[in-house]
């Protein structure tokens, strides 16, 4: 299809999903060039379809303007769709009054500003957040929620609780589940089991009906539109536009009144993460939401080229929830621990293994490079504030540090020490097992259930061999067979005197001696990102000097200022930028 001069400027409703654009469009460096030819206009240009994006175009959307959402995936939903559906909202809206909650935005406010809260390994989790972007959000919890469900977001009926949520505050339950209903899950590419589809929760839940919503209001979703540049009006004007890529070629699309970046945040993206975190190495390749969606770090690098700030680092440096975690699978690439991918899913290819998921870590050593152990392997990833989580919890008092019970929880901090060969990532971190684990875990250590193909699972029915077969592309010295032997050969001694000497794994149970013996990578796996662009209360994009970027908003995990997990930040951000977004001059 051929887009004519007169097409350029479509109204929404008019561009249908995956539309191909021709034309020979200005390959534009970001924030440098401007396109002197425009294959697209709208008023508002929304980047990324997850949980920040579709709300904010259906608001522009509803507000009357025509909406374009450019999407780099072929199918929309980011991490969102993958995620576990659980909402963490308050502020006193329809479902708290239903189950008798009370709640306040002052109170959701006062607690995700409240210094004194620390984790247990002694990260303080809110004391950093950016006070104007969290009375913002406490401000639109309420309007957030019944946006949700006057789109289509069926909740759980139950009363909110604490479940599934990571940092989200300590004064009541605010945590909602979004139903997966009759939607097909991406996981599977089938509905959840009848009996489930109204009661459990599911990133599903949330997005399918967005996307519904959307489509149904005329918000234009161009899949397979990869945004590589904003433009800005000279060094100092206002964002006009972007330029996404479509199956390789240009699309320069202008914006008459803004441009949303809700991209989704950084974790898939090496360099960027190594700048809050030098350990963060390529070795890092399981990254939580993929092979769904990357969070690549493109909106990031996009505002900053045409002159945003980054804003509140901190939040992605500290030891929070969900950052880094040990991962809840073996022996494939994506072991995020709530999610697991079956070959009916439609990206199953790339994720290549469903995983095994661990029930007991008593039935595995870990062993990094060298075939050592470096630590409990059943300590636990980091642990996060929530409702009745310290106990008792008074507001802003110094005793709430006082009455959490310490625990440094290293797994992961001596996961990713590393060999000490001078290079900053840990290495790749391997389960080491045998056929008696196999046995009592259940597991079928077989494709689907493993990928041996791409080097995350080995066997062999002697140790050294199991060593020696170790290869792949982040393993980047061999295993040394007589390491892997002496580790174990001390590990089971540890079992059969009943004290882990190293360090202190409680009471080890199982030895490792039965043939075959198995080794599954078991390496940290990314997750959240929790600094980006500097946003104010409007969501407007800021600079260096602190001056608003006109016409440029961004919301959801590509925002800083904001260290919440997840999914009520991002649709009430995404919320808040459509608004605003919509009351923007139209210019040109
Ligand atoms: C497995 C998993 C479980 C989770 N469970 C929960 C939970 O239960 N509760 C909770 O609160 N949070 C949860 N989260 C976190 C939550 O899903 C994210 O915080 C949330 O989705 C972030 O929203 P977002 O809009 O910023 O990014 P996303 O939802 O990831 O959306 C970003 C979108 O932008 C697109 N994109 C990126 N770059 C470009 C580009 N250059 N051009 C065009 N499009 C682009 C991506 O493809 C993606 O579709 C979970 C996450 C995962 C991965």
């Amino acid at each position: 299809m051929t887009i004519n001069r007169r097409d350029v400027l479509i109204g929404a409703g008019t561009a249908a999903a995956g539309l191909a654009v021709s034309g020979c469009a200005t390959d534009a460096t970001p924030g440098t060039a401007t396109p002197n030819n425009w294959q697209l206009t709208t008023d508002v240009i929304v980047i990324g379809s997850g949980a920040a994006g579709l709300p904010a175009a259906i608001v522009a959307r509803e507000a009357g303007l025509s909406v374009i959402v450019v999407e780099a995936q072929n199918h929309i939903g980011g991490h969102a769709i993958t995620s576990g559906g659980n909402v963490p909202l308050g502020g006193g809206h329809s479902i708290q009054k239903k189950w008798g909650v009370q709640d306040s935005p002052d109170l959701v406010f006062q607690d995700l500003t409240d210094w004194s809260v620390v984790e247990p390994n002694g990260f303080p989790d809110y004391r950093y957040n950016d006070r104007e972007i969290i009375r913002a959000f406490a401000d639109h919890n309420v309007a957030t929620c019944e946006f949700l469900i006057a789109h289509g977001v069926v909740f759980v009926d139950k009363a909110p609780d604490a479940q599934g949520g990571w940092s989200v505050g300590n004064s009541v339950p605010r945590e909602l589940h979004c139903a997966p209903m009759d939607w097909p899950l991406v996981q599977t590419g089938q509905p959840a089991e009848p009996s489930q589809r109204a009661t459990t929760s599911s990133g599903n839940g949330l997005m399918h009906p967005l996307a519904a919503a959307a489509r149904k209001a005329g918000v234009d979703i161009l899949l397979n539109h990869r945004m590589t540049a904003i433009h800005r009006q000279g060094a100092a004007g206002a964002v006009i536009g972007i330029t996404a890529n479509n199956n390789g070629k240009p699309v320069n699309i202008r914006a008459r009144r803004a441009v949303i970046i809700a991209t989704g945040g950084a974790t898939g993206n090496v360099n960027f993460r190594r700048m809050f975190d030098p350990r963060l190495t390529e070795e890092y390749c399981g990254i939580a939401g993929m092979p769904w969606s990357d969070q690549d770090a493109s909106g990031e690098i996009a505002g900053m080229a045409v002159g945003a700030s980054l804003w509140g680092l901190y939040n992605q440096s500290g030891e929070f929830g969900s950052h880094i975690t040990k991962p809840g699978t073996i022996g494939n690439q994506y072991g995020y621990a709530n999610l697991r991918w079956s070959p009916g899913s439609e990206v199953f290819d790339l994720a290549r293994a469903i995983g095994l998921r661990v029930a007991n870590w008593q039935d595995v050593i870990t062993v990094n490079m060298l075939g050592k152990r470096f630590y409990d392997e059943t300590g636990r990833q980091f642990s996060a504030n929530n409702y009745n989580s310290i106990d008792p919890y008074i507001p802003n008092s110094y005793l709430n540090a006082r009455n959490i019970k310490y625990d440094p929880n290293n797994y992961l901090n001596a996961a990713m020490a590393g060999i000490g060969d001078g290079h900053n990532g840990g290495g790749p971190i391997w389960a080491i097992f045998d056929q008696d684990a196999v046995m009592r875990e259940k597991w079928d250590p077989t494709p689907p259930n493993v990928d041996i193909d791409a080097g995350f699972f080995f066997s062999a029915n002697t140790l050294g061999e199991l060593a020696q077969r170790i290869q792949m592309k982040y393993q980047r010295v061999p295993m040394p067979p007589e390491n892997l032997e002496a580790t174990v050969a001390r590990y089971n001694s540890f079992v059969d005197s009943g004290k882990d000497e190293d360090f202190d794994k409680p009471k080890p149970l199982y030895k490792i001696a039965t043939p075959p013996f198995y080794a599954a990578w078991a390496t940290p796996v990314l997750h959240d990102t929790r600094a980006g662009l500097r946003i104010n209360a409007k969501c407007q994009v800021m600079d260096m000097n602190g001056a608003v970027i006109a016409g440029l908003y961004c919301a959801g995990e590509s925002a800083g200022g904001f260290s919440m997990h997840g999914l009520a930040r991002a649709t009430c951000q995404g919320f808040i930028a459509g608004t605003n977004a919509a009351t923007e001059p139209q210019r040109g």
